[in-house]
């Protein structure tokens, strides 16, 4: 006997001791295994050149033996091979099941199950033990693997000689709340098939018994009573239907949603559908999901977009990545074309110029989705974008802004005034006269970019600011350069363009007057800042530090903190240290710069590490920073 892996094991534990009441499921999920396993054999054959199976040689069978309280699940797919069967039924590996396992950390697990596409230990569910015989194709011996639960399974050598899966499962005992035995009933596993697995496009079939009325004979009695007989007649279940093939007017919300559970392995309704059956250039069905929540891997290079491609009903490739950009490959879901050809070879697919006029379109409508989503439905939008709205910015940073215009009003920053998110458009519609700019500041939480000194002058003249908290923001917005023709700046630029001209003549005298203080100031400081200068943008603050090149000291630090980044040669950006007039600290350094130039110094060297302080800028020589304090507080 075999130990399952412990993820599995888990899973397992949770069906078996289920009390969930849509345990019916499990019918589902073997059923979609079945299909998914006869599309990826007619797709191998298809890439072998087996011209030797026929489509309509394909199909899934329920046997319902109430006697020995049986249900079998048959198909003549691909099969497994003993390796495979220990892989695909002893361990978890896919990503959806990992999700499963945080989540059920949080939420009630028992609740959750049936949600999610928890795949073949559903079985465990109704059964007490779960047989599972295989002939994979281009195989001559067969296997089962057997399991009565969480103990363990083993795999040994069997007789079977059709190619394909049988999956035997033996019903748990009846309770007094649960009939398993109802799940040998043949209406209700007909229902069952027409609720979850209409649309599975090969046929569902079993044998039904039925009763008729025997024709009347020609010479019956007056009295003559109808007589009745039995027979069974083999009945295909399912409408075989593709769900993006049906008219959308037919098809019931709940209906997407199991689809898309179902299928894309989600425990979590999809936030979004689009479904959308076009004609003329290019003729396709699309079925398109906007998630509810980020996969674990999608923010890493593990992560694969892109969506199944069909061609005529046939799935042909898994995940065609040229039918999404990279700033939507969130979007899950499917494409079916008529006009694509089935053994098209992958590369050949990447100049289809079909696939790029679909791609397009898509795009499109992807975007016009979420434009609606974020009028419509502000809530859902905002759910939206937190989990993907990192990849927008990426999305406008990347290609040297090449979309930025397609996807600047889809993006959302905090704002200073509102607390909340506010989209470019929003910001600028509220601009009062005079402001040149769109204001922003970065740091590492709204909560400490509302405290930076900088943002003093802005808020003081009722500007908004947008708080960048992501590393790629503020990249984002450079790239943009301006929005609605308004550029943006940062509160740590050095210019804010915020006086008049009177007050810049005002500024001007005074620097004049100070110019010797602020050049001692500077060369107090060794070469740590470009320029001292009398501040515009502080009100109660004494210092701050802001940048004079191009560069913010917000990048400076992202830069620096990259992998590869030359540790002992940081970028820097050109600090400027800039000084409150108004301070009271200000009339001291004047005092000092007569009196006691040696204690100036020191007094320099302080405000330019409490500016490096407050803006969040790694010091230098923290010891020494703190033994001068020191030195002020035994002096005082
Ligand atoms: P999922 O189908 O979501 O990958 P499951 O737990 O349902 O997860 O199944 C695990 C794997 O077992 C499948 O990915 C597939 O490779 C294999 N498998 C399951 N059922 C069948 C079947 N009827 N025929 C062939 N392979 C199957």
């Amino acid at each position: 006997m075999k130990q399952f892996q412990a993820e599995s094991k888990r899973l397992l534990d949770l069906m078996i001791n289920s009390i969930y009441t849509h345990k019916e499921i499990f019918l589902r999920e073997l059923i979609s295994n079945a299909s998914d396993a006869i599309d990826k054999l007619y797709y191998q054959t298809l890439q072998d050149g087996d011209t030797g199976l026929n489509r309509d040689d394909f199909f899934i069978q329920l046997t319902a033996d109430k006697e020995n309280r049986r249900l079998v699940i048959e198909d003549n797919g691909c099969g497994m091979t003993d390796q495979e069967l220990e892989e695909n039924l002893g361990t978890i590996a896919k990503s959806g099941s990992l999700d499963f396992k945080q989540t059920n950390e949080q939420k009630d697990g028992v609740e959750i199950i049936g949600q999610f596409g928890v795949g073949f230990y559903a079985a465990f569910m109704v059964a007490k033990h779960v047989t599972v015989e295989s002939l994979a194709y281009g195989s001559s011996q067969a296997y089962r693997w057997e399991s009565s639960g969480a103990e363990g399974y083993t795999v040994e050598p069997c007789e079977k000689e059709t190619r394909g899966t049988r999956i035997t499962l033996d019903l748990k005992d009846n309770t007094d709340d649960e009939n398993y035995d109802d799940f040998l009933d043949q209406y209700r596993l007909k229902s069952l098939v027409k609720k979850y697995s209409d649309y599975i496009r090969y046929p569902i079939r079993m044998e039904m018994h039925k009763s008729r009325q025997k024709p009347k004979p020609e010479n019956a009695p007056d009295d003559y009573k109808p007589e009745y007989e039995d027979y069974t007649e083999v009945e295909t279940l399912n409408s075989m239907v593709p769900l993006w093939r049906k008219n959308k007017n037919e098809i019931k919300p709940e209906e997407y949603n199991d689809f898309y559970k179902s299928k894309f392995g989600d425990y979590e309704d999809p936030l979004r559908v689009i479904h959308s059956n076009a004609e003329g250039v290019a003729t396709y069905n699309a079925l398109l999901f906007i998630p509810a929540h980020a996969p674990f891997d999608y923010y890493t290079k593990n992560f694969e977009k892109g969506l199944q491609l069909y061609s005529n009903g046939v799935l042909i490739m898994d995940k065609c990545a040229d039918l999404l950009p990279d700033y939507f490959s969130f979007v899950r879901g499917l494409v079916d074309s008529q006009d694509l050809s089935l053994n098209i070879s992958r590369e050949m697919l990447q100049h289809d110029r079909q696939l790029h006029v679909i791609a397009g379109r898509l795009e499109k409508k992807i975007k016009s989705e979420l434009e609606s989503m974020l009028r419509n439905d502000r809530e859902k939008y905002e759910q939206f974008f937190q989990a993907f709205g990192l990849q927008l910015k990426y999305g406008v940073y990347s290609d040297y802004g090449m979309h930025k215009e397609l996807l600047q009003d889809l993006l959302l920053f905090y704002s200073s005034k509102e607390k909340k998110l506010v989209t470019l458009k929003e910001y600028v519609s509220r601009m009062p006269e005079g402001q040149k700019y769109i204001y922003y500041a970065s740091g590492e939480s709204t909560s400490k970019i509302d405290l930076l000194p900088q943002t003093e002058a802005l808020k003081d003249r009722g500007y908004e600011i947008l708080y960048l908290t992501d590393e790629v923001d503020e990249f984002a917005l450079r790239v943009m350069m301006n929005y609605d023709e308004k550029a943006f700046k940062s509160v740590t630029s050095e210019d804010l363009g915020l006086e008049t001209d009177e007050e810049k003549e005002e500024m001007k005298k005074k620097v004049e007057e100070n110019k010797d203080l602020l050049n001692f100031l500077k060369d107090a400081l060794d070469g740590g800042v470009q320029q001292v200068i009398l501040s515009t943008k502080l009100k109660s603050h004494p210092v701050c530090l802001s940048a004079g090149g191009p560069l913010s000291l917000e990048m400076e630090k992202i830069l620096n903190s990259m992998p590869g980044a030359e540790k002992d040669q940081p970028v820097k950006a050109q600090r400027v240290l800039e000084i409150n007039a108004n301070h009271p600290i200000f009339e001291r350094l004047r005092a000092l710069y007569t009196d006691d130039q040696e204690k100036l110094k020191k007094y320099a060297k302080l405000l330019y590490t409490q500016a490096l302080l407050i803006e969040g800028v790694p010091v230098e020589d923290p010891v020494a920073f703190s033994n001068a304090v020191c030195d002020l507080m035994v002096e005082a």
